[in-house]
C-alpha cells in the first residue's frame, strides 16, 4: 500500500481540523477507488467541526470530513461490473446494510447500520482518494440515461444536497399546481425551491430572516419572499404569508427554529402537509391541538431514499439548476479557508466547494 499521496481533511477534535497525508485505501470486494474532484461542504460537517457531535454521533476518534462528493473511477474492486476506471461518478455518501427489513424495503435511509461518510465513524471523502461501495456510485448507466459533459463535478457533488429535497417533496406529495412554503433559505431551502418548482408547484414562498438568502431565493424563481422578524408571533407570521401565497398546501421547514415550526404548521392549509428537515432542538414545543383539529400531517424525513436517481435526472435534463448555490471555489489544501467562509456565511457564501484535484486553478 502507498503510504502517502492522499491529502486529507481529518478533524481530530472540535475545532482541530488538518490537513494530513494518509495512505491511498485500495478498493475492496464491491467497491471502487474515487480519485475525488468536488465535495461541497454542508452544515453538518461545520457542526462536527465547532462542536463534535450531532445528536447521538459523536466524534471520538480522527475522522475526515465531507460527504457531498463527485470523482472519477480510478480503480475497481472485486466483482464491480458497472463502473469501470475512467467514469465520471457523484457518491451517495450512505450505504445501509442491504439485509435487514428497512434496506429490503427501499428505506435504508432508517436502516440501523447505516455507514454514512462523515458520520462518526466513518471517514468522509475530503481527500484526494476514496473508497466507496460501487453500488452507491452513480454514473449514466445505472441511471439509464447519459450524463451529458455539462453536467460538471460541481453539480455532481450538488446532487446530495438535491436529494434530500426529492426525498423532503416526495414525503410533501408536491405535485401539479401546488401552492408550497419553504421556510429558510439555506441551502436546503433553496433546494427544495427549485425541486417544488421542478415538481410542479405553481406558487412557491419562502422565508429566512437574511435579506441576502432572500435574494437569491428571488433570483433562483421563489414567487413570494418573506423577510421574518422572529420575535413576531408566528399566527401573525402565517397570515401576512397566507395573504399572498394563499394557504400552503404543503410546506418544507428547513430552519430548525422552533418559531418558524410554529409559522409553518399555522400557514400549511387544512388537510395540508408539512414536512420537517430542520434540525434545531431535540424537544420543541407546537400547536399541536391547531395541526390536529385541521388535520395538518406533520411528516419527518432523514437524509434520502432511492433519491440519488431522480435528483440526477432534474439536473442532467436542466429541470433544476443548481448551480447558482455554489458560491465559493476552494482547493483542498484551502479547505480551513473554505469551512471558515462556509461557518460565517462571509461574502454571501451559500454552498462552498472544496475541489480536491491536484493542480485544480481557481
Ligand atoms: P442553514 O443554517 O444554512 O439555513 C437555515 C436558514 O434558516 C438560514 O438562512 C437562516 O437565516 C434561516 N432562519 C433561521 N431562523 C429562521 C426563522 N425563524 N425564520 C426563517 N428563517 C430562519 O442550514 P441548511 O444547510 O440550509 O440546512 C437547513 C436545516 O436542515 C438544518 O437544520 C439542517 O440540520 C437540516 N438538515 C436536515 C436534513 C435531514 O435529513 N432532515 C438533511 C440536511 C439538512
Ligand atoms: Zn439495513
Amino acid at each position: 500500500m502507498v503510504t502517502k499521496g492522499n491529502l486529507s481533511a481529518v478533524l481530530h477534535k472540535v475545532d482541530d481540523l488538518s490537513l494530513e497525508e494518509r495512505p491511498i485505501p485500495q478498493p475492496g470486494k464491491g467497491e471502487v477507488q474515487i480519485q475525488m474532484h468536488a465535495v461541497g461542504i454542508c452544515g453538518s460537517d461545520v457542526h462536527y467541526w465547532k462542536k463534535g457531535r450531532i445528536g447521538d454521533f459523536i466524534l471520538t476518534a480522527p475522522m475526515v470530513l465531507g460527504h457531498e462528493s463527485s470523482g472519477v473511477v480510478s480503480a475497481v474492486g472485486e466483482g464491480v461490473t458497472h463502473l469501470k476506471v475512467g467514469d465520471r461518478v457523484a457518491i451517495e455518501p450512505g450505504a445501509g446494510c442491504r439485509q435487514c427489513s428497512f434496506c429490503k424495503e427501499g428505506r435504508y435511509n432508517l436502516c440501523p447500520d447505516m455507514k454514512f461518510a462523515a458520520t462518526p465513524p466513518i471517514d468522509g471523502s475530503l481527500c484526494r482518494y476514496y473508497v466507496h461501495a460501487a453500488d452507491f456510485c452513480f454514473n449514466c448507466e445505472i441511471c439509464l440515461f447519459r450524463l451529458p459533459d455539462h453536467v460538471s463535478f460541481e453539480e455532481g457533488a450538488l446532487l446530495e444536497p438535491l436529494s434530500v429535497a426529492v426525498h423532503a417533496c416526495r414525503r410533501a406529495g408536491i405535485s401539479i399546481g401546488s401552492n408550497v412554503l419553504v421556510c429558510g433559505a439555506g441551502p436546503i431551502g433553496l433546494v427544495n425551491l427549485l425541486t417544488a418548482k421542478a415538481c410542479g408547484a405553481s406558487k412557491v414562498a419562502i422565508t429566512d430572516i437574511d435579506e441576502g438568502r432572500l435574494n437569491k431565493a428571488k433570483e433562483l424563481g421563489a414567487d413570494y419572499i418573506f423577510k421574518i422578524d422572529p420575535s413576531k408571533d408566528s399566527r401573525d407570521i402565517a397570515k401576512e404569508i397566507e395573504n399572498s401565497l394563499g394557504a400552503a398546501d404543503q410546506t418544507i421547514e428547513c430552519t430548525g427554529a422552533e418559531s418558524s415550526f410554529h409559522t409553518a404548521i399555522y400557514a400549511t392549509k387544512s388537510g395540508g402537509t408539512l414536512v420537517v428537515v430542520g434540525m434545531g432542538k431535540p424537544v420543541v414545543q407546537f400547536p399541536i391541538v391547531d395541526a390536529l383539529v385541521r388535520e395538518v400531517d406533520i411528516r419527518g424525513i432523514f437524509r434520502y431514499t432511492n433519491c440519488y436517481p431522480a435528483a440526477l435526472a432534474l439536473v442532467a435534463s436542466g429541470k433544476v439548476d443548481a448551480k447558482p448555490l455554489i458560491t465559493h471555489h476552494f482547493k483542498l489544501e484551502q479547505s480551513l479557508d473554505a469551512f471558515e467562509t462556509s461557518r460565517t456565511g462571509a461574502g454571501g457564501a451559500i454552498k462552498v466547494m472544496i475541489h480536491c484535484n491536484e493542480g485544480y486553478q481557481i
